[in-house]
C-alpha cells in the first residue's frame, strides 16, 4: 500500500497545483451538480408540481438557500470541534445522497424531508471540503489563491452541467424518448443522488492522499469519549431535521432564524477569540471585514435567481450572437460557463503577477470585485437604451454584463474562501469558513427583499415601464456596488495591518 504522505511532503509540492486539488475539484464538481441541479429545480416544482402560488415559491425557495448557507455555520463548528474535516465532509455527503434519494423516490410526497437533509448536509460538506483546500497550502504559499480559483472553476462546471440538466429533464425536454414521462422529476432528483453519490466515491477513494489534513480535532481524547462525541453529532444532526423542515415550510421563521444566527455566530467567534493571541485576533477582525463586505456582494450578485429572472423573462430578447437562446437559460448559466473559461486563466494572472511582486492583496483584490460588480450592473441599467417600443432589449449586451460581474466573483469569492483558510488559527478553520458561507445566506436574504422592492414598484407597469423600473433599479446598484468598492480599497491599509503578514 503507498505509503501516508506527511503534511510537508503535501504541501511541498512542486508545480502549480497540488495532486490533491484535482481530487477535491471533482469531488466538489459533482456535489454542485447535485446541488445546483436541485436548486434550479426548487421553484419550478414548488408551483407546477406541489400547486403553490408563485409568491410563497419564491419565499420558501429563499428560505431554503438562506438556510442550506447558514447551515455552513453549525456545519462548521461540528467539523471544528468533533468530528474533523473528513469525517464532516463523509457524513454531510451521505445525508445529501438519502436527502436526493428520498426526493427521487416521491418528490411530491417527501418534498419538504429530502430538502432537509440537504440543508444539513450541505452544511456538514461545503464548508470542510473548502477548508481541506486550504490546508493544502502551506502559509504564506502565494499559489493558493490560484488552487482556490481552479477549484471554483470545478463548482461551476457542476453548477452548469446540473443547473441545465437536471431541470431540462424535469420538465421533460430532455430524454423523453426514454424516460416515462410520469417519472421525469423521479429521474431528475435521481440524477442529483447519482452524481452525488460519486461526489462521495471520489472522495473516499483518495483521501489517503491528503494524509494527516483533516482528520479529528480530538485525536487526543479518550477513544470511547470521541466516539460517544461523534455518535451524538450524528444523531443531533438527525434529529434537527424536523425541526428544519418547519422552519423552511413556514418561511416567515425564516426572518427569526436570520436575525438570531449572525449575531449567535459572531458572540461564539468572539467568545473564541479570547483564547488567541492578540495578531491571531486581528487576523480575525479582518476576517469579519471581508466577511461583512461579501454580504453586500452576494445580495447584489444573487439578483440572478430572483429579480433578474424576471427581468429575463420579461425584458430580453432570445438570441445571443445571434443563436436563439433562453433569455432566462442564458440568465442561469452565461456566469458559470465565464466561471469556467476565466478562473484558471485568472489564477495565472495572479501568479504571473505575484512573480513580479505586483500581485494586488486580496483587500484590493475585493475592491476590484465590487468595481466589477458595480460595471457589470452599469451595463444591466444599460440595457434600456437598447430597448424596443415593447421593452424588448439585447440579450447579447445582458450576457456581457455577466461577463464583468464574472471577473468580479472571481476576485471576491474563491479569494474569500483562500484568505479564510489564511486568516483563521486551525482551530477555527471549519467555522470561519462557516462564517464565510453564511455570509451568503445573508446575501441569499437581503437578496429577496431588494428584488422583491423592485419588483413591487414595477407593479401594473407595461413592459416598456418595467424596463426602466428595473434596470433603474440596477443602476442604484451599481452605484452602490462602485462606493463599496471604492471604500474598500481606501480602507485596505488599515486592514492590510489588521491581516499581519497574510496576503
Ligand atoms: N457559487 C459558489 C458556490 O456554489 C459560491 C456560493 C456562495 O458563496 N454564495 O460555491
Amino acid at each position: 500500500m503507498e505509503k501516508e504522505l506527511t503534511i510537508d511532503e503535501i504541501q511541498n509540492f512542486e508545480g502549480k497545483y497540488p495532486k490533491q486539488l484535482w481530487h477535491l475539484f471533482f469531488s466538489e464538481m459533482w456535489e454542485r451538480f447535485s446541488f445546483y441541479g436541485m436548486r434550479g429545480m426548487l421553484v419550478f416544482f414548488m408551483v407546477h408540481q406541489l400547486s403553490m402560488n408563485e409568491v410563497v415559491a419564491n419565499l420558501q425557495y429563499g428560505a431554503t438557500q438562506a438556510f442550506v448557507y447558514a447551515f455552513t455555520f453549525v456545519g462548521g463548528l461540528f467539523a471544528d470541534k468533533i468530528l474533523g474535516l473528513r469525517k464532516s465532509l463523509f457524513w454531510g455527503g451521505l445525508l445529501m445522497i438519502v436527502g436526493s434519494v428520498i426526493l427521487a423516490l416521491d418528490p411530491k410526497e417527501f418534498f419538504f424531508l429530502g430538502i432537509g437533509f440537504n440543508i444539513i448536509g450541505t452544511g456538514f460538506f461545503k464548508p470542510t471540503i473548502s477548508s481541506i483546500v486550504g490546508n493544502l497550502y502551506r502559509n504564506g504559499d502565494h499559489r493558493t489563491d490560484a488552487g482556490f480559483s481552479l477549484f471554483y472553476a470545478g463548482v461551476n462546471l457542476g453548477a452548469l452541467l446540473g443547473g441545465y440538466l437536471c431541470i431540462a429533464i424535469g420538465k421533460g425536454q430532455l430524454f423523453q424518448s426514454f424516460i416515462p414521462a410520469h417519472l421525469a422529476w423521479n429521474v431528475a432528483f435521481g440524477l442529483a443522488a447519482i452524481v452525488m453519490i460519486i461526489s462521495l466515491l471520489t472522495f473516499v477513494r483518495t483521501q489517503r492522499s491528503l494524509g494527516s489534513i483533516g482528520t479529528s480535532p480530538l485525536i487526543s481524547a479518550e477513544p470511547k469519549k470521541r466516539k460517544i462525541m461523534e455518535i451524538a453529532t450524528y444523531i443531533g444532526s438527525l434529529l434537527i431535521i424536523p425541526f428544519i423542515i418547519l422552519l423552511v415550510s413556514n418561511s416567515e421563521y425564516t426572518d427569526i432564524f436570520m436575525f438570531i444566527i449572525g449575531p449567535c455566530s459572531l458572540l461564539y467567534l468572539f467568545f473564541e477569540m479570547r483564547r488567541f493571541s492578540v495578531d491571531e485576533n486581528k487576523k480575525l477582525l479582518a476576517a469579519l471585514i471581508f466577511i461583512l463586505f461579501s454580504i453586500f456582494f452576494w445580495a447584489f450578485f444573487e439578483q440572478s435567481g430572483g429579480s433578474l429572472s424576471l427581468f429575463a423573462a420579461n425584458n430580453l430578447s432570445s438570441t445571443v450572437a445571434g443563436i436563439p437562446l433562453d433569455p432566462n437559460g442564458v440568465n442561469n448559466s452565461a456566469n458559470s460557463l465565464f466561471v469556467i473559461i476565466f478562473a484558471g486563466l485568472l489564477g495565472l494572472v495572479w501568479i504571473w503577477l505575484a512573480k513580479r511582486r505586483m500581485e494586488p492583496n486580496t483587500i484590493v483584490k475585493f475592491g476590484l470585485g465590487f468595481l466589477f460588480l458595480a460595471a457589470g450592473f452599469y451595463v444591466f441599467y444599460y440595457t434600456k437604451f437598447f430597448s424596443d417600443e415593447n421593452g424588448i432589449t439585447s440579450l447579447d449586451f445582458f450576457t456581457f454584463g455577466w461577463f464583468i460581474i464574472t471577473f468580479g466573483e472571481l476576485c471576491l469569492s474563491p479569494i474569500g474562501m483562500s484568505i479564510m483558510t489564511k486568516l483563521s488559527p486551525q482551530k477555527t478553520q471549519a467555522v470561519l469558513m462557516g462564517m464565510w458561507f453564511l455570509a451568503s445566506a445573508y446575501g441569499q436574504y437581503f437578496a429577496g427583499l431588494l428584488g422583491a422592492n423592485i419588483a413591487e414598484a414595477s407593479e401594473n407597469a407595461t413592459n416598456f415601464e418595467k424596463l426602466v423600473i428595473y434596470a433603474d433599479g440596477y443602476k442604484q446598484l451599481a452605484i452602490y456596488a462602485l462606493v463599496a468598492g471604492l471604500l474598500l480599497i481606501a480602507i485596505s491599509p488599515l486592514v492590510k495591518k489588521l491581516m499581519g503578514g497574510v496576503k
